[in-house]
């Protein structure tokens, strides 16, 4: 019999274990979220000119049952562009194209001759990790070399995780690639050699046509009866093997009684959640994750105001070019109908772990600051049409080199507060498909059905 379950939060991870539970036929549960919408930091900005999102942009999947549930939503997927194709890295001050292929990978003036030889040779490579907590930076110098860190990792890093490769853990980071290397000893023989998952499909980037809301609209929906909003959950208590949980509404406290309760609020909000179990509500106030600050500029130029065409999906920017902004997103040649016809929209980064200090200034400042790489890099001198700021001063959860350590504090509350469970994106991946399919997991496991 499934008993009654309070979700704590209604971004993605929340939504994705309400939906898990539905397809269950489990209706028992009810979603809290503090604030007035849900979606957490999915948040499309939608005029009557322009369409683009604030918060994730990239959804990336491949995995059936993220499809299924997008089919179960009724959801019409967007492809991007075949104008989009094209993928930038900034070296010497110019955007350069990165080969698509493994083999024009290789015959590419991207990277110099010895870097090729390192990838040829990395099959044979037997240099051990000089320690156990290794990070992404180390890792992937030990297997190939500094110019492919530096060129390839550092500007992926700063692209997905807004990260700093020195700091983040390869174990925790890049789980796939840390396996490789102990199973087969070589990560191009792991991509090789190793079995497909049995749900995987081709990965595909994808969007709807009103952009990321559109899926939170739609889980929102099937979720009606379940979402409370403006309900900020204050305080879990736990007796007899059932939670009491406090319950901010519309300022009134009201106490609520669950038979199993998950959380899926970021780590950065744990501090105003008290549990009332002692030894838990310390080892949770002893969990530190940073969340870098970030910030994003979209900006539209006319066309003609460009020197040169803006097309591909994008451009990341090495620390090593020393720019201020950390990459740029070709919105209008990614989707269709993003801008006028006339017009090139983008999305500008600036900030995260490589210069939080960027991320904070004021509006005018970042943009001065964006406009002097605009100008650099491709010529831009003209003013935009468009410009619009969003600042995430907690942008994306750190798989910091001491990342075992906060994830044993979890598992240890989990054990404390049983039919207590955490999901969200500082367990087992940040991305989007990661946290719908980490949410389902923990759902299955949470009424005990059959999941793998
Ligand atoms: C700027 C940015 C860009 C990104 N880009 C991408 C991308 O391109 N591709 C990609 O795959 N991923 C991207 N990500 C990562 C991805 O978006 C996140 O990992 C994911 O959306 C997190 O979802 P979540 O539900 O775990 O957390 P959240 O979205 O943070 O949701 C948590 C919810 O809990 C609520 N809450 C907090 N405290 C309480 C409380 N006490 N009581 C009740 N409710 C509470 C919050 O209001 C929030 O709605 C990006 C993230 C950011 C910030």
């Amino acid at each position: 019999m499934i008993e009654k379950v309070a979700i704590i939060g209604a971004g993605i991870s929340g939504l994705s274990f309400g939906y898990q539970l539905i397809k269950n036929n489990h209706h028992n549960f009810t979603i809290y979220e503090s604030t007035s919408r849900c979606g957490g930091v999915i948040s499309t900005h939608s005029d009557s000119k322009y369409l683009y999102e604030e918060g994730p942009n990239t959804f990336s999947i491949s995995d059936k049952r993220t499809l299924q549930m997008i089919n179960d939503l009724n959801l019409e997927i967007v492809y991007p562009l075949d104008s989009s194709k094209a993928r930038y890295i900034l070296r010497n001050n110019e955007p350069k194209n990165i080969p698509n292929s493994f083999f024009s990978f290789l015959t590419s003036d991207f990277i110099s001759l010895t870097t090729k030889f390192k990838i040829l040779k990395e099959v044979f490579n037997r240099k051990k990790p000089l320690n156990e907590t290794e990070s992404i930076y180390d890792f992937f110098e030990r297997r190939f070399n500094k110019e492919f860190v530096e060129y390839l990792v550092n500007p992926f890093i700063a692209g997905t995780f807004s990260g700093n490769p020195k700091t983040l853990s390869i174990k925790h980071a890049f789980p796939k690639m840390y396996d490789f290397e102990n199973e087969y000893k070589s990560i191009t023989k792991g991509f090789i050699k190793s079995k497909k998952p049995p749900n995987q499909i081709k990965r595909s980037i994808i969007s709807f046509k009103s952009g990321m809301e559109e899926l939170i609209i739609s889980l929102s929906k099937l979720l009606e009866k379940q979402i409370c909003l403006n309900s900020k959950v204050i305080s879990i208590d736990n007796v007899d093997s059932k939670f009491l949980l406090k319950i901010s509404i519309n300022n009134e406290i009201i106490t609520r009684v669950y038979d199993k309760v998950v959380v899926t609020i970021p780590i950065h909000k744990l501090n105003e959640l008290k549990l009332t179990d002692q030894d838990s509500n310390d080892l949770k106030n002893n969990i530190v994750i940073d969340y870098p600050p970030l910030s994003t500029i979209t900006l539209s130029y006319k066309k003609k105001d460009i020197p040169l065409p803006i097309n591909g999906f994008g451009l990341l920017v090495p620390e090593i070019e020393k720019k201020n902004i950390l990459g740029v997103l070709y919105l209008s040649s990614m989707f269709d109908y993003r801008a006028p016809k006339d017009e090139t929209l983008f999305t500008v980064f600036i900030g995260g772990s490589r210069q939080p200090s960027l991320a904070s200034l004021s509006k005018k400042e970042i943009i001065k600051l964006v406009k002097t790489d605009l100008k650099s890099i491709y010529g831009i001198i003209n003013q935009p049409v468009y410009v619009e700021h969003k600042y995430w001063p907690q942008s994306i959860p750190q798989y910091s080199l001491d990342y075992q350590n906060h994830l044993n504090s979890l598992k240890k509350i989990e054990r404390n507060l049983n039919g207590l469970t955490f999901t969200g994106n500082y367990i087992g991946g940040i991305s989007l498909e990661n946290n719908i399919l980490n949410a389902m997991k923990s759902a299955n496991k949470l009424i005990n059905y059959n999941y793998e």
